[in-house]
C-alpha cells in the first residue's frame, strides 16, 4: 500500500541475516518504527512512490550491531590503569576509583559518552551492567538507544547501594520505572559468584520469574576464580549455580574462558546464554573463551566489548574480527567462527541472549527498524569480492555511515544527529582532570 510517512533504503548491497544470501538491487522500507518491506528497488519506487528514498552508493545495509555486555559509565576510566591482571586491575584501581567517583552524575555522563561511542560505530542495541542504572536509563532513552540495564547486585556495599536485598529492592524499582518503555528494559545484574552469596541468588532466580526481568552473571571469567571456587566449595562455580536452581534460557554467562565438558552439559541443559568479550579477555590475559566447542554444543554465543577501561574501546567491528581470529587460534583451526557467524553473534545470538529476537538482530518485515549502513568507499575496503568478507576483516566502526533505531536516524553521514560533541568532550575532559588530580 503506498505510503507518504516512509523512507526507502537503497543500497548496494543488503546483508538481511535471514539467510545467507545478499541482496542487490533491493530496497528496504521503513514505516514509523518498523521494516515495511524489503524488494526489488524498480518495484519498491513504484509501491511507495511518495516515500523518500536514501540512495547510499556502494553501501551495505545491515541490522544494527547489539553489544551485549559493558558497562558504559566506565568510559570515563578509559586508559586509567592499563596492563594489569583482573584482580589487581580490579582491587588497587577500579574498584577504589569506583568507590570515590561513582554518583548518579558520573553514570549520566559516562554513559551518554559510551552512547556516543557505540552509534557511530553501529551499535543500536547494548546491554549495561554498572551502578545507578536508572540514570544510565534516562541517558539511553534521552537519545533513542535501545539497551537493557542489569541492576548490579553484590554482597557488599558500594556508593549504590547496602547490601544484597538493597541492590534487589532497586532493581524491582528501575524495572517498575521503565517496564513500559519501548527501547528501556532492565534486568538482575548480580556480578559473579564470587561476590553473590546463594541466598540473594536464589531470591533473584525467584524475583525474575515473578517479573520476567533477565539475568546477566560474570562467570568463569579466570581459571583462578573457578580454582578458588573448587578450593572453597569443592565445587564449580557453573556446578552450585546449577544446583541453587538459578540457571534458565533468562540467563546470560558473561566470558566463560573456562568450560569443560560438565560446564557445557549444563549450559546447553538450561538454556543459558555465553557472552563472549575477546578484547577484554585479552587485555586482562583471563583466558580463551571456547567459542567453537560452545557453538558445537549448540549453545548460543553472542559478542560483548566489556567496560572501556578494560578494552579499551566500543566498537563491535573491532570487537568481532577479534574474536573471529581468535575463535581460530584457540581450536586451532582456520575454518573456526567464518565471518558470516561472527556477524551473526554481533546482531541475531545478541538479540537471542538479550531475549529480543522477535524484534531485532535481522532485517525483516514487521521488526524493528534498527539498522546500519557501512561505507566501502574507503581504500581499505577495496577492491570487494565479499562484502561479509571485509565487514569482519577489513572494517571498523569508522567505516559506518548511517545508523537507524526504531526508524529514527541518529548517525548520518558519520556524524551524531542529537548530540554536542563539544560539549561531551568538555564534560569527559572534566571528569578526567578531577579523578588525575586525586
Ligand atoms: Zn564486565
Amino acid at each position: 500500500m503506498p505510503t507518504s510517512n516512509a523512507t526507502l533504503i537503497t543500497p548496494k548491497w543488503i546483508l538481511t541475516l535471514e539467510n545467507e544470501h545478499i541482496l542487490t538491487n533491493h530496497s528496504l522500507v521503513i514505516e514509523q518504527d518498523i521494516i515495511r518491506d524489503i524488494l526489488p528497488s524498480d518495484d519498491a519506487r513504484k509501491q511507495y512512490a511518495s516515500a523518500q528514498e536514501i540512495t547510499l552508493e556502494n553501501q551495505l545495509i545491515m541490522p544494527g550491531l547489539i553489544n551485549t555486555h559493558g558497562h558504559a559509565a566506565m568510559n570515563l576510566f578509559k586508559g586509567l590503569a592499563d596492563d594489569l591482571p583482573l584482580m589487581t586491575w580490579l582491587e588497587e584501581h577500579i574498584w577504589p576509583a569506583e568507590g570515590q567517583w561513582v554518583s548518579e552524575q558520573f553514570v549520566a555522563d559516562g554513559t551518554k559518552l559510551a552512547i556516543a561511542e557505540m552509534l557511530l560505530s553501529g551499535t543500536t542495541c547494548f546491554s549495561d551492567m554498572y551502578f545507578f542504572p536508572e540514570a544510565a536509563a534516562e541517558k539511553a532513552a534521552d537519545h533513542g538507544i535501545r539497551a537493557t540495564f542489569y541492576s548490579p547486585i553484590l554482597d557488599f556495599p558500594t556508593p549504590y547501594g547496602t547490601d544484597a536485598d538493597d541492590y534487589i529492592e532497586k532493581s524491582i524499582q528501575a524495572h517498575d520505572r521503565f517496564k513500559h518503555h519501548p527501547l528501556i528494559d532492565i534486568g538482575f545484574g548480580p556480578h559473579a559468584p564470587y561476590t553473590v552469596s546463594d541466598e540473594p541468588l536464589i531470591k533473584v532466580r525467584s524475583l525474575a520469574d515473578q517479573l520476567g526481568m533477565p539475568i546477566q552473571i560474570h562467570l568463569h571469567e579466570t581459571a583462578f576464580e573457578v580454582q578458588d571456587a573448587l578450593d572453597k566449595t569443592q565445587q564449580r562455580p557453573s556446578e552450585r549455580l546449577q544446583k541453587l536452581g538459578f540457571f534458565g534460557p533468562d540467563v546470560q554467562a558473561v566470558h566463560v574462558t573456562q568450560a569443560n565438558d560438565t560446564d557445557m552439559t549444563i549450559f546447553k541443559e538450561h538454556g543459558v546464554h555465553v557472552i563472549h568479550c575477546p578484547e577484554s579477555n585479552l587485555k586482562l590475559a583471563s583466558g580463551f573463551c571456547p567459542v567453537q566447542a560452545l557453538k558445537d554444543k549448540g549453545i548460543n554465543v553472542a559478542l560483548g566489548t566489556d567496560g572501556a577501561a578494560s578494552n579499551n574501546d566500543l566498537d563491535m567491528l573491532g570487537e568481532l574480527h577479534t574474536a573471529a581470529l581468535l575463535a581460530k587460534g584457540v581450536s586451532n583451526d582456520a575454518s573456526a567462527l567464518p565471518a558470516l557467524e561472527a556477524i551473526k553473534m554481533a546482531t541475531i545470538n545478541g538479540a537471542k541472549a538479550l531475549g529480543k529476537e522477535d524484534l531485532i538482530g535481522s532485517l525483516k518485515p514487521g521488526k524493528q527498524a534498527d539498522i546500519i549502513s557501512i561505507d566501502f568507499n574507503h581504500i581499505s575496503l577495496t577492491p570487494v569480492y565479499d562484502p561479509v568478507s571485509h565487514l569482519v576483516y577489513s572494517a571498523n566502526g569508522s567505516r559506518v555511515d548511517h545508523v537507524w533505531i526504531a526508524g529514527k536516524l541518529q548517525v548520518k553521514n558519520k556524524q551524531l544527529c542529537h548530540f554536542n560533541i563539544q560539549q561531551l568532550q568538555e564534560t569527559a575532559e572534566h571528569w578526567a582532570n578531577k579523578i588525575q588530580a586525586s
